[in-house]
């Protein structure tokens, strides 16, 4: 036992020292190669390893974001055993980070069913960096205190702190004050040891907005800024459940967002050209979702075909996934957090 303890460490530690000389190396490749040049590297790429995914096991939400990229086109969920199936084949192949989003993961079993598979994550699969993405709405102090400890990044959304602009985006809290519950998850993550975050998507309705003050006060580890994007067949299109047309902004408006908030560290930045390609992906049935013509196509199932077989049709864009900082310290282990 203690033989295959240490070769599992050993194989663990070989796969980081070689991840990182990948991302070394294809940063170096990147901005050294002239226009055009892109493609004629791939044919020495290797093959895509899964290290950071992004599960949205459910399409279920409480709100209705006009924004929304990923939105109730259906009510499917897999067992959880066959989810937990499904993250034992990515971690063999490479998985060093797992984040449950949706749809709204707290909504599935009132977040016992993300709380399995956090755990199961942590304790069994022993990844390095578990996180989940939430709008924040249905977590309660119950959910951290068993599960917790097994959490490293609860990442919330907020896109205004102004209930007037949430309404008009669709994620109006009624008669809870959105601010009053971003400072609540933000005191259980410091009691139970877990990292806070905050994403925000900019649209029309928040980008004049000035959110330096109440960033600061709320001090997350890190403040993901996104540009608002269309996704055929999601928020745009004939057979989308959204019109995000008039939620759309500009390249230069995104920048002037980002310029009145530069004095805020934690920020990170996302273009829509960062963001498009360089995510993996997996919907509801497992599958990669490919976005590299604008839609969400999917590849088979990685419970029928496996992971690498399916992440060849994943569309991946593994050198902007390192370029946009998508390898960063994710695990609450190596954090210096302040709890
Ligand atoms: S909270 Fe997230 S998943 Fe729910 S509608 Fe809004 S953007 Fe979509």
């Amino acid at each position: 036992k203690c033989l295959g303890l240490s070769t599992l460490t050993l194989l663990r530690l070989l796969r980081r020292a070689l991840t990182a000389l990948w991302s070394a190396l294809a940063s170096t490749w990147l901005w050294r190669a002239p226009s055009g040049a892109v493609a004629k590297e791939s044919a020495a790429t290797p093959p895509a390893v899964p290290l950071s995914v992004n599960y949205h096991f459910t399409r279920q939400c409480n709100y209705k974001c006009g924004f929304c990229f990923h939105t109730a086109k259906s009510s499917f969920v897999l067992p959880l055993e066959e989810a937990k199936r499904g993250l034992r084949l990515l971690q063999q192949a490479g998985m060093e980070k797992i984040n449950f989003s949706g749809g709204e993961p707290f909504l599935q079993e009132r977040g016992e069913f993300v709380g399995k598979l956090v755990q199961f994550c942590k304790q069994e699969l022993k990844l390095p960096s578990v996180s989940i993405v939430s709008n924040g709405s249905m977590i309660k102090e119950r959910w951290f205190k068993r599960y917790g400890q097994y959490l490293d990044i609860l990442a919330v959304s907020c896109d205004s702190f102004c209930e007037e602009v949430n309404v008009l985006i669709g994620r109006g809290q009624g008669k809870k004050n959105h601010v009053e519950n971003l400072q609540k998850l933000k005191k259980w993550c410091q009691v139970y040891g877990v990292a806070f975050k905050i994403n925000s998507v900019i649209n029309r309705f928040n980008m004049e907005e000035d959110m330096n003050e109440q960033i600061k006060a709320l001090n997350p580890v890190r403040w993901k800024v996104f540009q608002c994007l269309l996704i055929e067949g999601e928020n745009t299109g004939a057979d989308a459940l959204r019109e995000a047309e008039r939620f759309v902004i500009s390249d230069e408006d995104f920048e002037r967002f980002l310029h009145h908030h530069k004095d805020v560290s934690c920020l990170v930045p996302e273009s829509n050209q960062k963001m498009r390609d360089s995510y993996l992906i997996l919907d509801e049935y497992m599958r990669f979702l490919n976005c590299t013509g604008g839609r969400k196509e999917p590849s088979r199932s990685i419970l029928d075909v496996g992971v690498e077989e399916a992440i060849k049709f994943s569309g991946f864009d593994e050198k902007m996934f390192f370029r946009r900082g998508g390898r960063y310290v994710w695990s609450k282990a190596d954090m210096a957090l302040e709890w």
